[in-house]
């Protein structure tokens, strides 16, 4: 678009502050089941003229600039938020995912930033998980391992995002304190039709189940992508096939629903 970059930022910055933002949810799945268990929280920007803007458009912008900060705090709050609704609201809750950038990881008072916006906002670390890259967590080994340390006894569930696209030393996802693996979407694409991909995420599925990891596949568009993934032991499932990522309200009536159908 016409945009440029610094009218860019400036309207990012303003749209923070007019509360722009917002979340959608997308179910995951477990296959055992095929009951929602979780959800992953992926931001919106509802721009007044533009319309909805996906983060492909701006979370690169945000990173550079560092208004990724403040906005990844905003998620976070968000996320705590709505569960303390939802809970007020008798829902049942289920275990809400965020993506985390590098730049908000490497931030020094991680831990005490995360920690305050549990203390202001009442929401149970055990009910939030956060979402890394395998670049993000190779980047400086140490730091690394002090940070998932300090944020495991905070409560959180840590998940390691994209796996198989970036460089992960198998020692390290062996050391540190990672609860789940997510399969990158670009092996489960094909995985229905190209064996060498099937092969793949078998192995990375069999990997991850031996080394006590949840494993979960997505970007799942098909029902074929999802029968093979239950056979080769997959935990759990994310994509479009089970759901697209929908709006509070929407998400927050496909649970009830199936809250109301399971009694
Ligand atoms: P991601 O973390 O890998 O998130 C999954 C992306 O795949 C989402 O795109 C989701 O809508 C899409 N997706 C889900 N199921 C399917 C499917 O079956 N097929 C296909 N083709 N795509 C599927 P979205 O929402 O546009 O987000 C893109 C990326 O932006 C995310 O990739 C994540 O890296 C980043 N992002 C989103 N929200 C946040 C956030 O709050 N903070 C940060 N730092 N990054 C975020
Ligand atoms: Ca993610
Ligand atoms: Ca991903």
């Amino acid at each position: 678009t016409a945009i440029s970059r610094l009218d860019m930022e400036g309207a990012m910055r303003r749209g923070l502050e007019r509360g722009e933002f917002k979340l959608h949810y997308q179910p995951k799945i477990e296959l055992a089941t095929q009951r929602i268990v979780g959800a992953e929280a992926l931001v919106r920007w509802q721009h007044p003229q533009i319309g909805l803007i996906h983060p492909i458009e701006f979370i690169s912008l945000a990173e550079e600039s560092g208004l990724i900060l403040p906005l990844g705090e905003w998620v976070l709050a968000e996320v705590c938020r709505q569960q303390v609704e939802w809970k007020a609201q008798g829902m049942g809750l289920v275990k809400t995912a965020i993506n985390m950038s590098s730049r908000q990881f490497r931030q020094e008072d991680l831990a005490e930033r995360v920690a305050a916006v549990f203390a202001q906002t009442c929401a149970d670390p055990a009910l939030v998980t956060l979402e890394l890259t395998e670049s993000m967590v190779m980047h400086d080994v140490n730091s690394t391992l002090v940070a998932l340390r300090t944020l495991k006894q905070l409560g959180l569930t840590i998940s390691l995002d994209d796996f198989g696209t970036g460089y992960s030393s198998l020692s390290y996802l062996r050391r540190f304190p990672i609860d789940e693996l997510k399969i990158d979407k670009s092996f489960i694409n094909d995985i229905h039709e190209n064996s060498d991909d099937a092969a793949i995420a078998s192995a990375i599925i069999a990997m991850a189940l031996s080394l006590g990891l949840s494993v979960v596949a997505e970007g799942v568009e098909r029902k074929e992508q999802s029968d093979l993934l239950l056979s080769m032991g997959c935990n759990q499932v994310q994509g479009y096939y089970f759901g697209r990522p929908m709006d509070a309200a929407a998400f927050a009536a496909r649970l009830r629903e199936q809250q109301v159908r399971m009694k």
